[in-house]
């Protein structure tokens, strides 16, 4: 939604910002997004602040759910096969650990994309 706020009505998680299952990111979204908004209205940054805040992060992880989707509808037997085959060789390969790195690192880099402030001190 382009806004997440109305007056005094806030949304968080879902209800404001829902990833879809193939993001695999909504949990994370749903309890950072609660810890923002409650520190932004302590701290008095207000709604402005909670989208200031969250926007980025949340467009982020968004984003992850159409480039996985594209490997999660697997079109045949003989390709769910292959897939499933790979990934129980994945660990004896050469080269695992760049391509752990090419399937993995986008979601570490949308996982990380915020700095949580310490709202507490
Ligand atoms: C199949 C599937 C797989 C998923 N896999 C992952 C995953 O691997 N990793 C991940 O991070 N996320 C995953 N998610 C997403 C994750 O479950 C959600 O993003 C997350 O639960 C959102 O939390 P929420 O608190 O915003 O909403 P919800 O968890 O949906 O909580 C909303 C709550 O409000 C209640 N409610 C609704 N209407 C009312 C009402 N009128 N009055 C009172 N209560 C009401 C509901 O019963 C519910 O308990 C998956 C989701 C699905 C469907």
């Amino acid at each position: 939604m382009d806004r997440w706020s109305k007056g005094r009505v806030m949304l968080v998680g879902d209800a404001a910002y829902c990833a879809s299952p193939a993001s695999g990111q909504g949990t994370s979204l749903a309890i950072v997004g609660a810890y923002v908004l409650a520190g932004e209205l302590a701290d008095g940054g207000g709604a402005d602040g909670y989208e200031r805040e969250l926007r980025d992060f949340v467009t982020a992880n968004q984003a992850l759910a159409e480039a996985n989707l594209k490997g999660m509808v697997i079109p045949s037997r003989l390709a769910l096969w292959i897939q499933i085959t790979m990934i129980k060789l994945l660990p004896h390969l050469p080269g695992r650990d760049r391509m752990v790195e090419r399937i993995a690192g986008p979601i570490h880099r949308a996982a990380n994309a915020i700095s949580l402030k310490n709202y507490v001190e």
